[in-house]
């Protein structure tokens, strides 16, 4: 089975959360989760669907002005985070170590893991994508319940989409490298979906904006059925 994830992204606050999820008529046949900011954690669980944070930090508490730890998003209820964004790669300072920290403390603690790899554009243009994608991939802990996301920056929040051909490459060069499903994300839309999604080596899908609308993230889940 596919699995579907929606990344909110800073979007949609505790009011917008329930009323999305109280709207989304999600389809049988796909795993979908979704991934509202920490303000809005709280009032997504429990209503339907697995609920996945965007963050997580590698220790269990401490003085981290800003982080929340795995414990406190498991009582929460949450099950699982995305690790490694590229925004939080390029805008925080994220690194393939801390990528690891955070990985392994959400395994270890329970939490099931979305880790996300994936080149720039200038990396790409310098032919060092493979380089890219090997060195990010061996920083992230083997584990079962841990899925890689194949974002390739340049096509995220850009209308850029990877072709199906170039992502299924990605896909087959990480699966060599690491044992686990690896899921599509760069622009997904309703309209792009399908054709991304019936790739072989492609297991899924990381929505960040057409994930935002009810119906345009239902077509994107019913495209992976
Ligand atoms: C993302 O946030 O992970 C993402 C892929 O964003 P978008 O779908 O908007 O490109």
């Amino acid at each position: 089975m596919k699995l579907v994830a929606g990344n909110w992204k800073m979007f949609k606050g505790p009011a917008e959360t329930v009323a999305f999820l109280d709207e989304l008529e999600p389809p049988a046949g796909v795993e979908i989760v979704v991934c509202p900011a920490f303000a809005s954690l709280a009032v997504a669980v429990g209503r339907g669907l697995p609920v996945y944070a965007q963050n997580v930090h590698w220790a269990e508490q401490g003085a981290f002005t800003g982080e929340v730890s795995a414990p406190m998003l498991r009582e929460l209820g949450v099950e699982g985070a995305i690790v490694g964004h590229s925004e939080r790669r390029q805008l925080f300072a994220e690194t393939d170590e801390t990528v690891r920290m955070r990985c392994a403390a959400a395994l270890e603690a329970g939490l099931r893991v979305i880790a996300c790899v994936g080149e720039t554009e200038a990396e790409r243009e310098a032919g060092e994508t493979d380089a890219v994608l090997r060195r990010q991939v061996a920083a992230i802990p083997r584990h079962d319940a841990l899925v890689i996301a194949y974002e390739p920056v340049w096509a995220i929040g850009t209308g850029k989409t990877a072709t199906p051909e170039l992502a299924q490459q990605a896909h087959e060069t990480i699966k060599e490298l690491h044992d686990t499903r690896v899921l599509y994300g760069g622009s997904v839309k309703p309209e792009n979906a399908a054709e991304l999604l019936t790739q072989p080596a492609v297991d899924g899908a990381l929505v960040g904006g057409a994930s935002l609308e009810p119906e345009s993230f239902a077509a994107i889940c019913r495209a992976a059925t």
